[in-house]
């Protein structure tokens, strides 16, 4: 029997981003909400613990925030990236502009110091009510319980419905779609990713520009680096698995130095910890996940990463798992009666274009790594900005779309191919014209 048969109130399963910013919303909304989560509570964690690592919020996410309230306590915490800045082999460094201007940039926030925001938010709000320590660990869709692991023991509850956010490897996902006609795709990136930490000076200064993100493209690794607001950076090396330059190969201190003094010798002095740092902190692995359905009848929906995580090459995640609540709140609100009708329209809103940022997110990696170097990306992006001011209704970066619009990702990307076409068809007109003129003007008889 369930032991908490209150089957008035909503269950949320993980506290994480998308799950605290939901558990908020839907308390705003005058709904009971229970948020269980896997891990103890975050917050009770001795100052200093763990490191900061740093997320770029940008509108879509700015937008779930504000529908909770909680934007401007946020940005008054994060520090503004108006632009990239590209370091080169050489040590020459190059500023990229985000945007047309200063309302199109990003905000770096520290992921532990949102999830705290969110999860204080949400604790104050008398509907809410927090249980960590609470792994899920099955849900019998039949009877509508939900069954976590605990210190205490098990512990089962029957919700009114439920809403899965616990993350990539979803536990909630694998119960919505056991012995149903479902779609699971999963994909490994072949590079891993560890992060490191760039200090600040003792006066508080950063030793790099501060208020940007920070690239060393790399064909075989690349470094990303995002500021807090301590002045210090949160750097991630993202490298392959395996190969000849790989985390498999690097692991002694001499092999850890020959690999920055190869690749980023600009760092090296600013990384006096390097090597300790290299053997405390962890590898992380990237996964892109697609799955459907996202939902259960009238009883079950995911959001966030347990139902599209992407790799985080456009900085995206995050962002549309906030937007994800958003549509779920709005799809919630226009059929207040009819839950599962509220799902279904909720899913075939987002899953399409989640599907195209996944594969956006794919794309920005090479990007990343490549392209952002070569003059002829350069240029384009300069003439694609230029058109941005002279044009700014109708003529949109495709990068301006996704981080500074709230388009949906699959209309923000049809739009950048029709314009892609129309400079095509520009640029050969104006080509052709040229010739034209040239002939002309040498005498050359059509
Ligand atoms: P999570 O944040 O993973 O939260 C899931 C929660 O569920 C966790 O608290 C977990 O403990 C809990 N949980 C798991 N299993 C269970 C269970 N069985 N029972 C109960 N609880 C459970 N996104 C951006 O927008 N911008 C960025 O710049 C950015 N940079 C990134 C850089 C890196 C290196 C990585 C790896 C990701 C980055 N992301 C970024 C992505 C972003 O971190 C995720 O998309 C975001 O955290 C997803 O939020 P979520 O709430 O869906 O999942």
């Amino acid at each position: 029997p369930a032991q908490d048969a209150d089957s008035t109130r909503i269950a949320i399963v993980g506290g994480g981003l998308a799950g605290s910013l939901l558990a908020l919303a839907l308390a705003r909304q005058g709904h009971g909400v229970d948020l269980y989560e896997r891990r103890p509570d975050p917050r009770r964690q001795s100052a200093g613990a763990g490191r900061s690592i740093n997320l770029g919020l940008s509108k879509r996410g700015m937008q779930g925030l504000r529908m909770v309230g909680l934007l401007d306590d946020v940005l008054a915490r994060s520090v503004v990236m108006s632009g990239r800045v590209i370091h080169a082999p050489d040590g020459s460094t190059r500023y990229q502009a985000y945007g047309k201007d200063a309302g199109e940039v990003l905000h770096s926030i520290d992921r532990n110091e949102l999830n705290h925001l969110l999860l204080d938010r949400a604790q104050q709000h008398p509907q809410v009510r927090l249980h960590f320590e609470h792994r899920l660990v099955r849900a019998d869709k039949a009877n509508r319980t939900l069954e976590f692991d605990t210190p205490d023991g098990s512990v089962t509850v029957q919700p009114l419905w439920v809403a899965g956010a616990d993350g990539a490897f979803s536990a909630m996902r694998r119960e919505l779609q056991h012995g149903e006609r479902a779609d699971y795709h999963q994909e490994y990136l072949e590079w891993g990713y560890k992060e490191l930490t760039l200090a600040a000076r003792p006066d508080g200064s950063s030793v790099i520009e501060l208020t940007a993100l920070h690239v060393w493209p790399r064909s075989h690794c690349l470094f990303v680096s995002h500021p807090n607001l301590d002045g210090s950076h949160t750097l991630t090396l993202f490298l392959p698995f395996e190969g000849e330059e790989s985390f498999a190969t690097v692991r002694t201190p001499e092999q850890v130095s020959a690999l920055f003094a190869k690749y980023f010798p600009d760092l090296l002095p600013l990384l006096p910890g390097l090597l300790d740092q290299w053997e405390r902190h962890p590898t992380g692995s990237l996964i892109t996940t697609r799955t459907a359905p996202w939902r259960f009848g009238d009883w079950a929906v995911l959001l966030g990463d347990a139902c599209h995580a992407v790799y985080p090459f456009y900085g995206q995640g995050m962002n549309s798992a906030f937007e994800d609540c958003c549509v779920l709140m709005a799809a919630l609100a226009d059929q207040p009666k009819d839950l599962a009708a509220a799902f279904s329209r909720y899913e075939q809103q987002r899953r399409p274009h989640t599907d195209v940022l996944a594969e956006l997110s794919k794309a920005n990696f090479v990007e990343l790594r490549q392209k952002v170097q070569s003059p002829w990306f350069i240029a384009r992006k300069r003439l694609d900005l230029a058109l941005n001011r002279l044009w700014p209704r109708s003529w949109l970066p495709l990068y301006t779309m996704i981080a500074h619009s709230t388009m949906p990702y699959g209309e923000a990307l049809e739009r950048s191919h029709r314009q892609e076409r129309l400079l095509r068809t520009a640029l050969a007109g104006i080509a052709a014209l040229c010739c034209a003129g040239l002939a002309y003007a040498i005498g050359v008889k059509p």
